[in-house]
């Protein structure tokens, strides 16, 4: 057991107390938490707030990933996946492709993660086809699809709004939204990075409508180009406010930028203990948040496991092939087996949970 004075040496003493008695953090005390130079102490801190909601369990789920296109009418000046339609490396996957890609995965995947780039022509009713083959293919998955920006796409090019689209897929089997596209609220710094992406009032919109349908949704934050600490703890407090009106987040999702292969070149590249601080931060500041995701394909398999003693509890799963993370540079597998997965959980010290899409234990 920590000693108090350990945390009030740290400069976090009346932090401790608001996290033992449950009290919401405020913006200065985030900020304070990122001005925090003991790092260890901030890990304790957050490991704290993570073994009260989840003692030593960390999850990790059988999962998939399909990227159906990267083919994008955005060109987010940060994203390395995007191509334009017709430019050398832009793909478009068929049905069948989709459908092959669940059929061979190694062990029938519990949730079917699918995202990509928003294409110009792909009608509504290819994915509406699309989702109801892989119900009919794989009853027991969750599928988790559209991120908030393509569920706006959808709506523009299909003329309707996004409450129609996501009625429409829920109608197929769709039970979950990915957490992709918040990347970072400030408006002038998403000005800056994805000019032509929604704002930070419409994709919370567009959750807070998925949460009124019964959609459970993850939510997440791209951190280390261009923004301050007081971007990224106002990027949380929006969260948790959103989370109070419309209560459907599952999990977030913190999102290291890597640099490698993006048009935005930033003075400063993100540090190890910089991600490891955000990821403590969002344990500390989403108190209505339940899990916090040590997301493998872009920290890397080690990070990830240094991020469960600092607030994370979840470790994502099997993946099985990832593009978008590692056409932007992530040096990490495709893919880890069920018996990896636990095996790196049990070697940091936790207890590992295989759980379903929702966080449903098995
Ligand atoms: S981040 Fe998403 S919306 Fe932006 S260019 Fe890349 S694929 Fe398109």
């Amino acid at each position: 057991m920590i000693s108090k004075n350990y945390f009030q040496n740290a400069g976090l003493g009346s932090i401790l107390d608001k996290v033992i008695s449950g009290e919401r953090l405020s913006i200065d005390d985030g900020l304070a938490l990122y001005d925090c130079p003991d790092l260890n102490a901030l890990g304790a801190l957050a490991s704290i707030k993570r073994r009260a909601m989840h003692g030593d369990k960390t999850f990790y789920v059988i999962n998939r990933h399909i990227n159906y296109t990267n083919i994008c009418v955005n060109g987010c000046l940060f994203c390395a996946y995007a191509r334009e339609h017709g430019e050398e490396g832009s793909f478009q996957l068929s049905r069948e492709q989709i459908l092959d890609k669940l059929k061979n995965a190694p062990v029938a995947p519990r949730e079917v993660h699918v995202v990509g780039g928003c294409h110009h022509d792909i009608p509504l009713k290819f994915f509406e086809e699309t989702f109801a083959e892989i119900k009919k293919e794989l009853p027991q998955a969750v599928i988790k699809s559209f991120t908030a920006v393509e569920i706006d796409h959808l709506a523009t090019t299909e003329g309707i709004s996004s409450v129609e689209v996501l009625k429409r897929l829920q109608a197929v089997g769709v039970e979950m939204m990915p957490g992709g596209g918040a990347e970072i609220f400030d408006s002038e710094v998403r000005h800056r990075i994805c000019p032509k992406k929604i704002d930070a009032e419409n994709w919370l919109r567009i959750h807070g409508e998925a949460h009124e349908l019964g959609y459970t949704t993850n939510c997440t934050m791209l951190f280390g180009h261009i923004e301050s600490a007081a971007h990224r703890v106002d990027h949380l407090d929006r969260l948790r406010r959103q989370q109070d009106k419309s209560g459907g987040f599952n999990c977030f999702i913190p999102l290291p930028f890597l640099t490698e292969n993006s048009r935005l070149k930033i003075e400063e590249p993100l540090t190890g203990v910089d991600e490891l601080r955000t990821t403590a931060v969002s344990r500390l500041m989403l108190d209505n948040i339940p899990h916090i995701k040590a997301y493998w394909v872009m920290l890397g398999v080690k990070q990830a496991q240094a991020a469960l003693h600092f607030g994370a509890d979840d470790f994502d799963g099997t993946v099985v092939e990832e593009k978008i993370g590692h056409m932007a540079g992530a040096s990490s597998d495709q893919a880890l087996t069920r018996t990896e997965l636990e095996e790196m959980i049990r070697g940091c010290g936790f207890t590992p949970v295989e759980r379903d899409a929702k966080f449903n234990e098995i």
